[in-house]
């Protein structure tokens, strides 16, 4: 049965495209993939998502959207996409038990995943000390001694917000250089509460169960209270090369002001087509916009 829209991915941006596709009537088909929710999932407590008094969990919150999706009536599989054909009206896609679908529009959602560094202490303080996001997190270790780890753009601007917050901030950059744009450099190196140690790489994350309390590095050990992983995200758009426009990051490159991709009634929204702000409510604002860039299109579609 041909579809009107098919959401691919189940994010903030997702669900939130699929409640307002609902509400519109356009009976939305989601492929929420194997695990929904995205990387709210690998969260603990939320305080930054508009609209709740007190702290939520990221899984928690998820679910609420989940839940609201489906009472609009939204239908959802906890499949993956593993194929795409734009070339066609309408679009076909194939799932990963070899079914095909056929849908006018589609939405793409299916964000991005922060690169680890890939340590077993990283995986078991996740969300107790170490995280990949200063904006979420920072408010966290207010007044403590953290690090961030990376040398590009993402790790300049999450030691510098968190220089506003804590007691102290130690840039851990792997080589004898920094990747990251000469401007953002320069901030980093004259803010006198970050400490930027070249050639310098994690061994160990430490602590006492609980939380996390040292590090130990290459170039000896670090007091610290968190950590921030800040080496780059992967966006999640293997399947969508060669199909529509990508970045040289393999961003999805959308028209700006809108969700309108390279191909005429594909939509994107979330972190898959956004480098810079990357939050749960950028996410959510862009998979509305989606789903409204997507109901006008079906508007002129027979
Ligand atoms: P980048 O790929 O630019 O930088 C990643 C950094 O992490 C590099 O310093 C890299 O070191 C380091 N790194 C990678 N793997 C490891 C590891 N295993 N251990 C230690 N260090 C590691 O990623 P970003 O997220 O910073 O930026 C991605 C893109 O987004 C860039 O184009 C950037 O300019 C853009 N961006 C723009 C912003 C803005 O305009 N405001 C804000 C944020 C990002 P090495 O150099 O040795 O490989």
């Amino acid at each position: 049965m041909k579809r009107k829209v098919i959401i691919i991915g189940s994010g903030p941006a997702g669900y939130t495209a699929a409640i307002y596709a609902s509400r519109a009537g356009m009976k939305p088909l989601m492929f929420a993939g194997l695990k929904h929710g995205g990387q709210l999932m690998d969260t603990t407590d939320v305080e930054n998502f508009p609209g709740y008094r007190y702290p939520i969990t990221g899984p928690e919150l998820m679910e609420d959207l989940r839940i609201q999706a489906l009472r609009f009536g939204t239908e959802i599989l906890y499949k993956l996409i593993t194929e795409v054909n734009f070339d066609t009206k309408p679009f076909i896609l194939k799932d990963e038990d070899g079914q095909t679908w056929e849908s006018d529009s589609v939405i793409i959602s299916t964000g991005a995943e922060a690169k680890w560094l890939g340590i077993e202490s990283e995986k078991k303080y996740s969300g107790y000390g170490v995280s990949a996001c200063a904006t979420c997190d920072g408010f966290f270790f207010k007044g403590k001694d953290v690090l961030v780890v990376g040398g590009g753009d993402t790790a300049c601007e999450e030691a510098l917000y968190l220089s506003n917050l804590c007691n102290s901030v130690v840039m851990l950059v792997r080589s004898d250089k920094m990747r990251a744009s000469k401007i953002m450099q320069d901030r980093v190196i004259e803010n006198p509460k970050i400490d930027v140690r070249f050639n310098t790489n994690i061994v160990e994350i430490k602590g006492d169960g609980k939380k996390v309390n040292e590090v130990l590095t290459n170039n000896g050990s670090i007091v610290c209270d968190g950590v921030f992983i800040a080496i780059g995200h992967k966006p999640n758009t293997d399947i969508f090369k060669d199909k529509i426009e990508l970045d040289n990051d393999g961003y999805i490159i959308t028209i700006p002001g809108s969700t309108k991709t390279s191909v005429g009634g594909v939509f994107a929204c979330g972190d898959v087509q956004d480098k810079i702000y990357r939050q749960a409510i950028t996410a959510a604002g862009t998979g509305c916009m989606a789903a409204l860039d997507a109901e006008r299109y079906l508007s002129n579609v027979k």
